[in-house]
């Protein structure tokens, strides 16, 4: 059976960190619209060009051309058997066009990280990502700490600023968060403190990974 999650909750909150465990357990891809955008961008492409003034000012990427990013990408071979959405979808009109992409191939289990807003804030703030490969730091990692995926060197990401954290929490609030009510009714809707050590949220998700199967049968 194919394993389709998708990851929900605010910037700072660990998805990315998280998803790329998850879809790596489960030899899955993990889609994350915020790394294809940033691609984009440092490549220079017609997407990018038009995304990069959106993203640098907190604000969300137009519905037609994130889903249109999201139906490619899912239709390659590798997301047959599923994939860890990180990102995605953001709005009520982008989980509405998931669900049409998503016909036919087993349900979908939605993923909530839980985590208080001073906390995401403070995670924000002192974030590193690889400026060469974009990964994300440990955030224990010592200040001088290189890359532990390729060496590169550890930088702010340029939307981690603290007017563009505040515009983009103002933005999941208004925007993202209606996605909780538009899911929770679900049986495959699973809230998951994402306050506590990322190994402890870790085996929390496997854990839920683990009973989706008991969720949906
Ligand atoms: P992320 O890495 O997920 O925090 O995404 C970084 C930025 O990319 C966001 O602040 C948005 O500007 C843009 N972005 C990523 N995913 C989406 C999406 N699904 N819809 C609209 N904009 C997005």
């Amino acid at each position: 059976m194919s394993l389709n999650v998708v990851m929900l909750g605010p910037p700072g909150a660990g998805k990315g960190t998280q998803a790329e465990w998850l879809a790596r357990e489960h030899g899955i891809p993990k889609v994350s619209t915020g790394d294809i955008l940033r691609d984009a961008v440092q490549r220079g492409t017609p997407l990018g060009k038009a995304a990069k003034a959106v993203m640098d000012a907190g604000k969300l990427v137009g519905d037609d051309i994130m889903v249109g990013i999201v139906r490619e990408r899912l239709e390659q071979p590798d997301a047959r058997r599923g994939f860890v959405l990180d990102g995605f979808p953001r709005t009520v009109a982008q989980a509405e066009a998931l669900e049409t992409m998503l016909t036919g191939r087993g349900p979908l289990l939605v993923l909530l990280l839980d985590v208080p807003s001073e906390e995401l804030v403070r995670r924000l703030g002192t974030r590193r990502v690889c400026g060469t490969c974009g990964t994300n730091a440990a955030p224990e990692a010592p200040a001088g700490a290189r890359c532990a995926s390729c060496g590169g060197e550890l930088v702010q990401r340029r939307d981690d600023s603290e007017s563009v954290v505040r515009e983009r929490l103002r933005v999941y609030e208004a925007q993202t968060s209606p996605l909780v009510a538009h899911y929770r009714g679900r049986p495959t809707f699973v809230p998951v403190d994402g306050n506590q050590p990322t190994a402890a949220v870790a085996e929390a998700l496997r854990r839920a990974v683990a009973n989706a199967g008991a969720l949906t049968s």
